[in-house]
């Protein structure tokens, strides 16, 4: 079978301390410090066998995620950009959707045919973490894509404990190829759902939120924030293309932050109220803090998302002022959130086919890859 493969060379930074686990297993904690002058390479790999607990899913669709990317973007030194868990060489990709093709001996959940997408971390169930309720931070966690073979693949193995059953959104899209498309943009979707309402406190219909970066995480996050009742969504965004799908999507609000002063727009557009909800998906987090901070709504809530490569200074009188709160939001597992996501789009109330504006085949994959590194699309899929 075809698989997309990136590949690396294991070459620790001088200053960074390699654990003992980190050599054994080569899974990285830190890929930007481990490994150096990354590779993309479409392969003939074998088709896997799933364990017992696992089910093998025909992938049909995968959307690409700036993880993705950032796994072949380098700095000088030819470091990865990405600063998480990562074992190389690996079949990237785990936003997917497919159909169930054989299940394992001891699975019970699925059957042959059923469409589904996947959760991104498999978890133990039995070591400290997990047996509080933090399957996301298991401490012998997998991630699909990332440390096990992912989803840019004809085929992926998938714990069955991890994998949903998407047929329910047959009804508010018809065909079954649509059903698939739509729902590899269930997994970022959660990421936003997981930040609003997995750890931020207290969000209520008719709030304001502000979205600060609408790449696909910040779009899908936007159409989440609006199924959710939101009474008015914000966005600032500096890429034309992606502020034209933002407002494709149907969303009014949508600012260049570096033609119009954001503070000056959210005091208008929320007469002065300010934001009771601030998303950060940018990354950019010099510039959207100081935003953030003068303009937060008594009790709002900040939202971090993103994944920045440096820090703001934050003001801390602003936000004990406005009984405000900054709450970090990532990697999550179970706790609710991608039966929800399932529940929404079923009832046709999230709708993120449109994010989707480039399609590319399996075998044209790094082209893809490369593609979406240029951060102008909403959602760049690739179709098995
Ligand atoms: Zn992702
Ligand atoms: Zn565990």
């Amino acid at each position: 079978m075809k698989s997309l493969v990136v590949d690396a060379d294991w070459d620790p930074r001088p200053d960074y301390d390699v654990t003992e686990t980190e050599r054994e297993s080569r899974k990285a904690m830190n890929a930007s410090q481990v490994w150096r002058d990354p590779e993309l390479r479409v392969t003939e790999r074998e088709r896997p066998v799933p364990e017992a607990d696992e089910v093998l899913v025909r992938v049909r669709y995968a959307g690409i995620c700036g993880s993705d990317t950032s796994m072949i973007g380098t700095d000088d030194d030819g470091y990865v950009h990405y600063s998480a868990y990562l074992r190389l060489p690996n079949v990237v990709g785990h936003e997917f959707s497919g159909e169930v093709v054989e299940t394992g001996s001891d699975t019970r959940l699925f059957e042959e045919g059923d469409l589904v997408t996947a959760e991104v971390t498999d978890y133990c169930g039995r070591c400290h973490m997990c047996r509080q309720g933090f399957h996301g931070h298991c401490e012998h966690f997998e991630q699909l894509g990332f440390t096990i073979p992912g989803a840019f693949s004809e085929y992926v193995a998938v714990p069955e404990k991890i994998l949903w059953d998407v047929s329910s959104l047959r009804e508010a899209y018809g065909d079954d190829d649509e059903v698939l498309k739509a729902a590899t943009t269930i997994e970022p979707s959660t990421i936003g759902y997981y930040g609003l309402f997995g750890r931020a406190d207290g969000i209520i219909p008719g709030d304001y939120h502000v979205y600060h970066g609408v790449g696909p995480i910040g779009l899908t996050g936007m159409n989440v924030s609006r199924a959710a009742g939101a009474g008015k969504v914000i966005a600032f965004e500096p890429s034309d293309e992606r502020r034209e799908i933002a407002r494709g999507l149907g969303f009014e609000h949508v600012y260049n932050p570096i033609a119009r002063d954001p503070i000056e727009v959210v005091e208008a557009v929320t007469d002065g109220e300010g934001a009771d909800v601030h998303v950060e998906t940018s990354g950019a987090v010099l510039q959207t803090y100081p935003v953030i901070q003068e303009t937060l709504a008594e009790r709002a809530n900040v939202v971090h998302i993103s994944n920045a490569g440096s820090d703001p200074e934050v003001a801390l009188r602003e936000l004990q002022g406005n009984s405000a709160q900054v709450y970090g939001s990532e990697g999550h597992t179970g706790q609710q959130v991608f039966p929800r996501v399932i529940r929404l789009m079923a009832a046709g109330r999230l709708d993120n086919l449109p994010i989707v504006t480039s399609t590319f085949d399996l075998p044209n994959a790094d082209e893809a890859i490369h593609r979406a590194a240029e951060r102008v699309d909403g959602k760049v899929l690739i179709e098995v």
